[in-house]
């Protein structure tokens, strides 16, 4: 069996393969990665050696080889771009909806009608006219330190602003695109005027400055810098699972909360991809996300990164599954990215670095 190959690409040098993970040649490797034939090339932001596995397993079945350069969402973006009608990239697979959008907004992505595609992912989580469609999901909850917090505290991401909670919420910045997607959901919930009243509110309650991703957060709330922190699910199942016994220490400090359960329910984002406009492989990119929904391929996508399957009834890794059972909101994700503009402005206007 031959592996996929995989390229790096190194920030800020986009047309530079950096390191391979299997060739020792990457010159030739990379004049090779793009050759005709039975091929799928992945333009991927996520860095996962399950990933990888699970390619491996779709060459196995179907002879179609896959290649995959790796690099950040916008990267990618920049290098297809650039790349125009020329470009070798089948499928752009990114983490989060409000990155697909952009994709979208540049023109870069094919319409794709599938059946198989429309009955494994739910409508929330697919693009309206099959532009792109979710491969995993992950919850954006609140994390909170339980020594200083009970669940019964908590209720609505709405609810962050009263002033009991002045000098105590931990969350990186608005310049993150999961922040950016929240505010987008609230903003459809809400409307624009009382989301901007809210981040007002939720600003004023930080602990600190904006600083560092989420784990960083969680560990701010463990070490009681803060009560609560915002936080994608993955980041806690990471400590979790962790090695060390720092994390794991971290870990057992926090508990997790899905807010708005008896409302709209917890605001949820998805990893996943769209068929490039320019793609040479049109049919094998298409038979490659249907493998990708397919049961076995959704428990190890997903498991992966610690996430929730799109598909109904496929198995949930069990630290994900001990976080609970929850009600997600079911707002089409599509709709984090038409908000993300209006949900920048809020964020700059109102004060969140
Ligand atoms: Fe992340």
């Amino acid at each position: 069996m031959k592996l996929s190959r995989r390229v790096f690409l190194g920030a800020g040098t986009a047309a530079t393969v950096v390191a391979l993970s299997e060739l020792s040649r990457p010159r030739r490797a990379s004049a090779q990665l793009f050759r005709r034939g039975p091929v799928v090339n992945l333009y991927s932001a996520r860095h996962y050696d399950t990933d990888e596995s699970l390619y491996e397993s779709f060459q196995d079945a179907t002879g179609i080889r896959v290649n995959v350069v790796e690099a950040e969402a916008d990267q990618l973006i920049e290098r297809i771009k650039g790349e125009g009608t020329n470009s070798p990239a089948d499928l752009l697979v990114t983490v989060d909806a409000g990155r697909l959008w952009r994709a979208e907004q540049e023109n870069l992505l094919e319409p794709v009608s599938s059946s198989i595609l429309n009955q494994a992912v739910p409508e929330y989580l697919r693009d309206p006219e099959g532009l792109w469609f979710g491969l995993t999901k992950r919850a954006r909850v609140i994390v909170y330190n339980k020594e200083r917090v009970s669940p019964s505290d908590l209720s609505t991401y709405e609810a962050l602003t009263d002033a009991k909670w002045r000098g105590q919420i931990l969350t990186r910045s608005s310049t993150n695109i999961y922040n950016q997607s929240l505010v987008g959901s609230m903003i459809a919930a809400n409307g624009a005027a009382d989301t901007e009243a809210w981040v007002r509110g939720f600003v004023e309650n930080f602990a600190r400055p904006p600083e560092g991703n989420d784990t960083a957060q969680i560990k701010a709330v463990a070490a009681g810098q803060g009560d609560l922190a915002i936080a994608n699910t993955y980041y806690l199942a990471r400590l979790v699972k962790s090695d060390s016994r720092e994390d794991q220490e971290v870990a057992s400090k926090v508990g997790v909360f899905f807010p708005n359960q008896s409302d709209r329910g917890t605001h949820i984002n998805i990893s996943g991809a769209g068929v490039l406009k320019s793609s040479p492989n049109k049919a094998a990119a298409i038979q490659f996300l249907e493998y990708m929904v397919s049961p076995e391929a959704q428990r190890i996508f997903a498991e992966g990164n610690n996430e929730y399957p799109v598909v109904e009834g496929v198995e949930i890794d069990s630290v994900v599954a001990d976080f609970g059972e929850f009600k997600e909101d079911t707002l089409n994700a599509s709709v984090y990215g038409e908000n993300n503009p209006e949900a920048l402005q809020i964020c700059d206007r109102a004060g969140w670095k």
